[in-house]
């Protein structure tokens, strides 16, 4: 069925930043109406404890946290629907986002449907996710106080991993599956200059080794074929991250080159009228508190756009 109705904003995604959008849109009487998406709470309900957003000082955990954001945007009246946006059409007012039920028209709208890290894709990473195999050294690092980690990866975010794990990690391997590395020069040479970190080049990465909990990582040599468990506790994925943005880039949003939309002026996208927050716009910061911080930005800025037009 196709909602007629003209909604002021609608908000596409569930995390911390389409939640803080709806928060403040729903505070200013905005009526957000916002779709959850596949994965209603965001990458926060992978992980337990949380002890980085601010206001609890014992953490929280992942699922809870998301579920208390949810409570609070639904005390002011903001409606969540379990659908999932499949197409858009920005070319003109009213903005039209079709999911797989239904069709919504609205004056404005905010993108925080996040981004996925990208992975392995062995069964055994898979497996102990959550349980020593991570892809964010800033959420994760500090469990690793004193263990052994690798880090997976050659680029420059595998540096800056590897790099800020030594502060926690007795020692930190960067296993890169091809000879030489992508990293900036800098980069590297930062990290090669770091007396805890040690490369591994030319190997590829072939099973996460642990039950409950990671014990190591095997590799194989390319060049020999040869294989060998490296002890760790933890695994660090630094291997990317692909933004959910293909679906906008496709109504004619503009991404960079890695897929990220991004913004002309604070939270505006290219095209009036739609706005984006959180980690589809953001492959530095990547956190639950700045994603927060961009939805709440998203909404100001949908309040003042919706303002100055009435
Ligand atoms: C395992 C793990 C642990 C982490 N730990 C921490 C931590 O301790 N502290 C911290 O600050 N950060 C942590 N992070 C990072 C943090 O979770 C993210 O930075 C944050 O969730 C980004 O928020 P977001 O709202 O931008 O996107 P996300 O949380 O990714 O939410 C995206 C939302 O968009 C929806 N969506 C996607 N596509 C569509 C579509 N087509 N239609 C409708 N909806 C769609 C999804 O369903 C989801 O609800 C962790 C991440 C992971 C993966």
């Amino acid at each position: 069925m196709m909602e007629l109705q003209v909604y002021s904003t609608v908000i596409i995604g569930s995390g911390p930043a389409g939640l803080t959008a709806a928060l403040y849109a729903a505070r200013a009487e905005l009526k957000p109406v916002v779709i959850a998406g596949q994965n209603p709470g965001g990458q926060l309900m992978q992980t337990t404890e949380v002890e980085n957003f601010p206001g609890f000082p014992e953490g929280i955990l992942g699922p809870e946290l998301m579920a208390n954001m949810t409570k609070q945007v639904e005390r002011f009246g903001a409606e969540l629907k379990q659908e999932n946006v499949v197409a858009a059409d920005f070319s003109k007012q009213p903005l039209v986002v079709k999911t797989d039920k239904t069709e919504y028209r609205a004056k404005t709208v905010i993108i925080a449907t996040g981004a996925d890290a990208n992975w392995l894709n062995l069964p055994s990473e898979q497996r102990l996710r959550g349980k020593g195999v991570s892809a964010c050294a800033t959420c994760d690092g500090f469990f690793f106080k004193g263990k052994d980690v690798i880090v997976a990866g050659g680029g420059d975010s595998a540096m800056e991993e590897a790099n800020f794990l030594t502060k926690f990690a007795k020692t930190v391997t960067i296993v890169h599956r091809r000879p030489e590395f992508r990293a900036s020069k800098i980069m590297l040479k930062r990290a090669q200059d770091n007396p805890k970190i040690k490369f591994v080049a030319d190997a590829t990465i072939v099973e996460v080794v642990g039950e409950n909990s990671v014990s190591g990582v095997k590799v194989k040599y390319n060049q020999s074929g040869t294989e060998e468990v490296l002890s760790a506790q933890g695994l660090f994925v630094a291997i990317g991250h692909t933004p959910a943005a293909k679906i906008f880039a496709a109504a004619g949003v503009a991404v960079d080159q890695k897929g990220y939309i991004t913004v002309s002026n604070h939270t505006h996208t290219n095209i009036d009228g739609v706005f984006v927050a959180g980690d589809v716009n953001d492959p530095r910061y990547r956190q639950a508190v700045t994603a927060a911080g961009m939805g709440c930005m998203a909404a100001l800025d949908v309040e003042k756009y919706l303002a100055e037009r009435e």
